[in-house]
């Protein structure tokens, strides 16, 4: 079945008592034995729970693993997969990272003895000068975000195999309904579901798919230790946003495609970094691995004053941090989601004081571009180079 139907009928065939299309919401954290010795096969909700148990089978599907897990955020996601790793053992990581992944390698997990390198991952000499007998897994998202830096999945996941490290792969920028990193070679995949999963900003979830029997009991024993899981109410929640996934991932690649092109011709700006251009030095390689683009992508603006009053003057695009909902934002990632990274390395990979981040949403590309086209007038005007 293709994944548009998949994603549509998420857990709406396995309710066997009513029927109900929509899956209930299981509250309950306790569950009644049959008699001694038997289960349900739902004992306490925190180690499974029915609700999220749909969620969970979904997210395995749709992303080509064996085992899904679902988590009370993204962080509390990677906060799960880091825990597989103990003193003295080194990780590579990309080096446009998400700051609260970032800040949690580089403030937690060092207190417990774990180490990160950060690395263009896409580049395998980099790669084989800085892993070590103690590397134990690379973790790489694709794109990056905020400067959409690609790294080619298959060739970099048949690397890491060669060396014995574990392949994860932040998949939250372009889902699986564009990219299934687990199908080029990847052996865990997190997602941050409050982004495009979810969907709407109104849930914060995490998830993560592993690939491998031996690797997907090692993740629930963690799952279910560190006890950061997704309640009910949230499960349903998510699977009622993923519901619409192809749909909404459709739409946010068209208005970004649109809007990226116009500003690409606009005076005020410098430089544009988005995949699906062709100028863009991972295009070949987003276009061979993933069927799509993601909604977000970021833009440089030739003078920073532009910044401040752009940000100010958007009306219909909300300045506001996060992504991947139906609404538009646009943030200033070197204060913002940045802001934990240290200035060396924001410099290093060009998250500098004239960068904004754009989360296109679903609104009309014709409203978004007319609220972009006033705001730079507006900053125009008030900078006093009309
Ligand atoms: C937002 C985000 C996270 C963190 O997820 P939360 O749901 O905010 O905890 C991790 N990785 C990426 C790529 C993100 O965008």
């Amino acid at each position: 079945m293709k994944i548009e139907s998949r994603l549509a009928q998420i857990g709406s065939i396995k309710e066997p008592v009513t029927g109900a299309v929509s899956f209930p919401v299981y509250q309950s954290t306790a569950f009644r034995h049959p008699r001694l010795g038997e289960s349900t096969g739902f004992d306490y909700a925190r180690t499974k729970s029915p609700t999220r148990t749909v969620l969970e089978e979904a997210a395995a599907e749709l992303e080509s693993g064996d085992a899904g897990f679902a988590c009370s955020s993204g962080m509390a996601a990677l906060t799960t997969i880091f825990s597989l790793f103990g003193q003295g053992d080194h990780l590579l990581v990309s080096l446009d990272l998400y700051g609260g992944t970032y800040r949690l390698l580089e403030r937690i997990m060092s207190r417990f003895g774990v180490t990160a390198s950060y690395v263009d991952t896409n580049d395998l000499d980099a790669l084989n000068t800085l892993v070590t007998p103690s590397t134990k897994a690379i973790l790489i998202e694709t794109p990056t975000n905020p400067l959409m830096m690609i790294t080619d999945l298959e060739r970099v996941c048949a690397w890491a195999k060669s060396k014995h490290l574990l392949s994860i792969v932040d998949n939250t920028l372009l889902t699986p309904f564009f990219q299934r990193p687990i199908e080029l070679g990847a052996d865990i995949v997190v997602h941050s579901a409050t982004k495009y999963l979810g969907g709407h900003n109104d849930v914060l979830a995490g998830l993560i798919v592993t690939k491998g029997k031996e690797l997907s009991e090692q993740m629930a024993f963690l799952h279910n230790s560190l006890g950061a899981v997704l309640g009910p109410q949230d499960s349903w929640l998510l699977m009622r946003g993923m519901k619409t996934l192809a749909l909404r991932m459709e739409r946010h690649q068209a208005n970004a495609t649109a809007i990226a092109n116009w500003l690409l011709t606009h005076e005020a700006v410098d430089v544009v970094y988005y995949p699906a251009l062709p100028h863009h030095p991972g295009h070949e390689e987003q276009s061979r691995q993933s069927s799509g683009n993601t909604g977000i992508f970021s833009f440089r603006l030739k003078n920073a004053a532009y910044v401040e009053p752009i940000l100010r003057h958007v009306k219909l695009i909300a300045f506001a941090e996060s992504l991947g909902g139906v609404e538009s934002l646009m943030t200033y990632p070197a204060v913002q989601t940045h802001a934990d990274i240290p200035l060396e390395i924001r410099e290093r990979i060009g998250v500098d004081d004239r960068l904004l981040r754009f989360s296109v949403g679903i609104e009309h590309q014709d409203d978004l571009i007319a609220d972009l086209a006033q705001a730079f007038e507006a900053a125009k005007r008030e900078i006093g180079e009309a």
